[in-house]
């Protein structure tokens, strides 16, 4: 809530601020400039578990195995990343600023766009770290509002400064948790006793019944945007959530792709409702209208959906 009164300060200045830039540099040029930025070439090695891109003040941390934890591949992971984010941030730009294939959106979202612009243009350091096997989450982003020591992922969230993402390469790749107990494994898992200790101990699993994560570009675009102060809610817009199913064709759990494009098309009609943008200095009465236009069971509808 305090996010949202935020934006309303905010939202004359950076309007104003928007349309002076445009004078010098439209936000497509600015989106190119970042863009061409995220280059996987352009990677310095600042330590040995870090690698970083110096014109962008980005830093990724232990992303050696990025994306899915196996090491075999001979490309640093790092440089996938950079690719992903740059994937990313090239097709949510677009659709946020209304070049995308879904069509022009409510002008709320072209601000969106040029605050995340003006972040990453910003001197700031922004970090992604990379850890294994160590949290629920696939992913989790800061909030400018810092992390809550109540959340279930702060013992992750805490060892970043925002704005930061933490990825687990095991949650992404669909690798089996090692942190389970034998029984869990027996009666849940189905594993024999031997292949336990060669998931101990040897390789990990990697049952088909997890899932791996394949949208990757959506979901750091989805990351990126909690840095801007969304978050999560049932109780109000869940931008997160309806820029990667709107800009990055639906959800990652869900294989039928007529039932990810219905799901895409309510998104991207929700990101159009003018009556529900244009509420957004006015917390309250975009909550009542969040949840008397049935906005708030569109995610529980998609849930149903899950392949899983
Ligand atoms: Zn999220």
């Amino acid at each position: 809530m305090r996010n949202l009164f935020c934006g309303v300060g905010l939202l004359a200045v950076c309007w104003c601020g928007l349309a002076q830039a445009q004078e010098f540099t439209s936000l497509a040029d600015r989106s190119q400039a970042v863009l061409a930025a995220l280059d996987a070439d352009a990677l310095i090695v600042t330590s040995a578990e870090e690698r970083s891109l110096d014109s962008l003040s980005l830093h990724l941390q232990q992303c050696r195995n990025y994306p899915y934890s196996e090491t075999a591949s001979g490309v640093h992971g790092s440089r996938i990343l950079i690719a992903d984010l740059r994937q990313g941030l090239e097709t949510g730009m677009r659709c946020l600023s209304g070049d995308g294939p879904m069509g022009r959106l409510h002008s709320y979202h072209e601000y969106q766009a040029h605050r995340l612009l003006l972040l990453f243009e910003a001197r700031q350091a922004k970090t992604v770290k990379c850890v294994e096997d160590a949290m629920f989450a696939t992913a989790v982003a800061t909030g400018p509002r810092g992390s809550s020591i109540e959340d279930p992922l702060y013992r992750q969230l805490r060892t970043v400064e925002h704005p930061a993402i933490v990825i687990d390469t095991y949650r992404l790749g669909g690798v089996l948790s090692r942190q389970f107990d034998d029984e869990t494994y027996r009666s849940f898992f189905h594993l024999a006793d031997s292949q336990i200790i060669e998931h101990r101990h040897g390789q990990p699993l990697r049952p088909a019944n997890l899932h791996r994560y394949k949208n990757r570009s959506g979901l750091l675009f989805h990351e990126v945007i909690h840095w801007l102060g969304h978050e999560h809610s049932a109780l109000y817009p869940d931008l997160a959530h309806l820029y990667e199913t709107c800009c990055f064709a639906g959800s990652d759990y869900i294989g039928d792709a007529r039932r990810n494009r219905e799901h895409q098309e309510t998104a991207c009609d929700i990101l159009r409702d003018d009556e529900l943008w244009s509420s957004s200095h006015r917390p309250y009465r975009q909550m009542r209208l969040w949840h008397l236009k049935g906005y708030d069971a569109f995610k529980g509808r998609m849930r149903a959906d899950y392949d899983l």
